[in-house]
Order: C-alpha cells, then structure tokens, then sequence
C-alpha cells in the first residue's frame, strides 16, 4: 500500500448515521458518535426510513445531537408518502429547532429501491422539486443531494440522472453526496461527466466500510453499485471468519480512500452503519485526529 507524501488538501469526512428503533441500537448510536465526534466531522446526518417511518426517530436523534454535541447535524426527508405541506411542515419543525442542513431525497416507493416509484398526488415528485420547496421556506438552509456514479437504477441512461442533478442544483443543492460504489474509476469518470454538465458542486463520495460482504453484494444490486470481481475474491471465504473479514474491510476500504485522495478528493461522506470501528481507522489513515483517548478504547467502544 501506498506510503505516500502528497501535497493533497487537508481531508474532511462526514458521517451518516440512522435513528435507532430500540434502547439497546439507541446505545450503540451513541457510542458510535462519542468514538467519532473527536475527528470533528464537517457535519452528521441522518437518514430518513422509507414512507416517512422514522420520522420521529429521525427528529429525535437530530435534536439529540444539537442538544448533547457540537455536531453540525442534516436531516435526510424524503419525499415518500407525504403532501407537500406535509413536508414544508417537517422542514418548518426542524428550522425552529435550529437544523440547518437538509439531505433532500426522492426517496423509494413501497416495494423498496428498484420498485417502480409514485409519488403522493399532492407531494413533490422528486429531489427536485423538494430542494426547491425547501429552499422557499429558508433560503439560507443548506441542501444536499443524491448522486450516482453507476446512475440511478431506475433512470434510462446517464443523461437524464445527470439532467436531473443539473436541476437538483439549479435549485440550490450545494453538494451531492454519492451512491456507494467500489470502482474509483467509475467515480471519476462521473465526475467528469458531471462537470462537462457545468455542474461544479462538489460531488463527495459516499464511502461504505463492508462490515458484511454478503449484505452488501445484496443490497449492491438493488442499488445499482457494481460488486467488483476483485472485491468479491478479497472476501471469498471469509463468511464464517469475522476477525480476518474486518481487518480485509479495513484494508480494502483504505485503499479506496487513498486512491480517491491521491486524485484529489478531500471530502469523504461515511455510511457508518452506526458502528465506529472501521470508520475511526479509515479516518485514522486517511490523517483525522481526534483526542488521544485517557483509557485506552474498549473493542465495545470501538464497535
Ligand atoms: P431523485 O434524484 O429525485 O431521482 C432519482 C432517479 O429517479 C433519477 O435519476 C431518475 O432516474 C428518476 N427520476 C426521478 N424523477 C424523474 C423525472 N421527472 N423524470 C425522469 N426520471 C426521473 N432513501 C431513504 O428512504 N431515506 C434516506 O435517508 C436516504 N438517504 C440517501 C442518501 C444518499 C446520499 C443517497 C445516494 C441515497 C439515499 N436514499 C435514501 C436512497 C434514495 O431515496 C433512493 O435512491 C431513491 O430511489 C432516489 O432518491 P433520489 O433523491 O436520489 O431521487
């Protein structure tokens, strides 16, 4: 692996994390964002359940970290299964209570990612048209938007994922945040078609840590994001093997970030899973300093 000395621009990396359904996965958030808070991320965000189902969770961990942290917490809406003022409502409760960073979303239909999507009759049809209405209730709030470096699974061709991001932006999204993927160059070569769109956010990739390689190849394809052959190997026989998977996770996903910082790349959004332990190293490598810890970390505290 590379032992490199780059002049590349100081890193800064985001964390997602999402609104917990029990007291004991409420714990676990919440060593999570201890362990990470230290590497003073650019901001967290947290992701809004499918049809609005976590609506209140979503509320209640973003007003949680406002009160209890110095974290810049986003809140992910979607679209799904809710009217217009329905949503301007939401987006109304959470500027009072001081959020000021949105992850507009779509969001997917009832059948989950890849079933065919129909929006509410009198709701926004999609990121586009929620960024926008977002932005008319504040025109100081943040916006954050979708991209997808392997396009969108339900879009005909690049041109019109790219169009639709074009919009996204036009109606004031100042950062896209990537789709997972494992193939930098696939990333890159977005990235170039997105600019030749004379679209100039930044487009910060989404890093997954595989914590589990089988969950991942499934969810991979109803996401659209390739599984690359070489990444299938690295973690051939490792199912019953959870030590050695990690350490292959934490190697794989090292490489990826370094490759990326190596092109330039200095903002990195972490699909954290609501587990510290891989992102913390990955941060680690990639130069983000936290606090030495004053005892030394339990693995429970890691994880
Ligand atoms: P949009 O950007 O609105 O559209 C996505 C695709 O839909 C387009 O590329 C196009 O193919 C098609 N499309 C939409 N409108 C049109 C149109 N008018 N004409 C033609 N084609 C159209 N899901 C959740 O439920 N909750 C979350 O918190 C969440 N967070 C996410 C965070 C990130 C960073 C990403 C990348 C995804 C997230 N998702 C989340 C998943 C997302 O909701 C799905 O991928 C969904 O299918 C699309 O939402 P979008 O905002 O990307 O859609």
């Amino acid at each position: 692996m590379a032992q490199r000395k780059s002049q590349r621009s100081p890193i800064r990396a985001s964390f997602e994390f999402f609104p917990p359904k029990t007291p004991a996965m409420e714990a676990t958030l919440w060593t999570a964002i201890q362990r990470l808070a230290p590497l003073r991320p650019d901001f967290v965000s947290v992701t809004y359940g499918a049809g609005g189902s976590t609506r209140e969770r979503t509320h209640h961990t973003v007003k949680r970290l406002l009160a209890e942290t110095e974290l810049k917490p986003a809140a992910h809406l979607t679209c799904v299964d809710a009217s217009r003022a329905e949503v301007d409502d939401v987006v109304r409760q959470y500027s009072t209570t001081g959020v000021r960073h949105f992850v507009a979303l779509r969001g997917d239909g009832q059948g989950g990612a890849g079933a065919a999507y129909e929006a509410h009759p009198e709701g926004y049809r999609n990121a586009v048209d929620l960024t926008a209405g977002i932005k008319r209730i504040d025109p100081d709030i943040e916006v954050s938007v979708s991209a997808y470096p392997e396009k969108h699974p339900e879009s005909p061709d690049f041109a019109t994922d790219i169009d639709l991001l074009k919009r996204k932006v036009d109606n004031g999204a100042t950062r896209a945040i990537t789709q997972f993927f494992f193939d930098n160059d696939l990333y890159e070569r977005f990235v170039e078609r997105v600019r030749r769109a004379g679209i100039y956010v930044p487009i910060v990739p989404g890093i997954v840590p595989i914590h589990d390689f089988t969950k991942i190849a499934r969810f991979s394809a109803a996401t659209g994001a390739s599984i690359p052959a070489w990444l299938a190997e690295r973690f051939q026989g490792l199912e019953s093997d959870p030590h050695t998977h990690s350490h292959v996770a934490a190697a794989v996903c090292a490489e990826q970030v370094l490759d990326l910082a190596e092109r330039g790349i200095s903002d990195f959004h972490f699909y954290t899973m609501n587990r510290a332990d891989l992102v913390y190293s990955i941060c680690h490598i990639l130069g983000l300093r936290g606090e030495a810890p004053a005892e030394p970390v339990s693995e429970a505290a890691a994880a």
